[in-house]
């Protein structure tokens, strides 16, 4: 939490997801893979020009046509097919436009999602945070540079799981929580925490945040 708070005076609330609906969220969540978000807009942008900013639309659409319109947000013919397939699950499962708030229901629908073509626990996670408003942690390439730094686990190549239950498993188990430090963590990691560390303009120079046994 002292992370959480320092960062959140600094930066302030970030105000996430950028995004006007449930469906603009997901579909956004499937093309930020490998991109950045400048990118992912303009494919937006097309999609919403052309009035197929839905998933039951995309579920339909031909799959060149879907190409065309996200070329903007690159791979653009693998995240057409990954777009369709989370698309079509949507459809399918009719249920998730008001989806039961228990927690095995979630677990149940996260190995569901991670089953869907293309999409990863990151992705997953993106998706049950941000649009579907489940408190799951978001790891992303962010916070595994900030933990390794900081000695929260041992290597940026700890798995997955381990670090979404580091904070998982510390922190207040809440959406609006885990939305905006996720958010923070991303803005820390483009502004002060990049590749080469400028520790000394960042609000967590000089505050020891490690474990005395990092996660291996
Ligand atoms: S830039 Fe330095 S002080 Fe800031 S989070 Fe990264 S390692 Fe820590």
């Amino acid at each position: 939490m002292r992370v959480y708070t320092t960062l959140l005076d600094y930066f302030g609330a970030q105000g996430w997801w950028p995004g006007e609906s449930r469906e603009e969220i997901i579909i956004g969540a499937v093309l930020t893979q490998n991109t950045n978000w400048a990118n992912v807009e303009k494919a937006i942008d097309n999609l919403r020009a052309h009035r197929l900013l839905s998933l039951k639309k995309i579920a339909t659409i031909d799959e060149p046509t879907l190409a065309r319109l996200i070329r903007p947000a690159g791979y653009f013919n693998i995240k057409a097919r990954r777009l369709k397939a989370t698309a079509e699950f949507f459809v399918r499962n009719k249920n998730l436009k008001n989806p039961p708030r228990n927690h095995r229901f979630m677990l149940n629908l996260r190995d569901e999602l991670l089953q869907v073509y293309g999409i990863g626990k990151e992705t997953a996670d993106s998706i049950l945070l941000y649009a579907l408003m489940y408190p799951v942690f978001v790891v992303d390439a962010y916070t595994r540079r900030f933990c390794f730094r900081h000695r929260l686990i041992e290597s940026t190549r700890v798995d997955y799981e381990d670090i979404r239950l580091l904070f998982e498993d510390n922190l207040p188990r809440d959406v609006e929580l885990f939305n905006e430090f996720h958010a923070l963590l991303v803005r820390l990691g483009k502004t002060f925490c990049r590749p080469k560390a400028l520790c000394e303009e960042c609000p967590l120079n000089r505050r020891v945040f490690f474990l005395s046994k990092p996660i291996a």
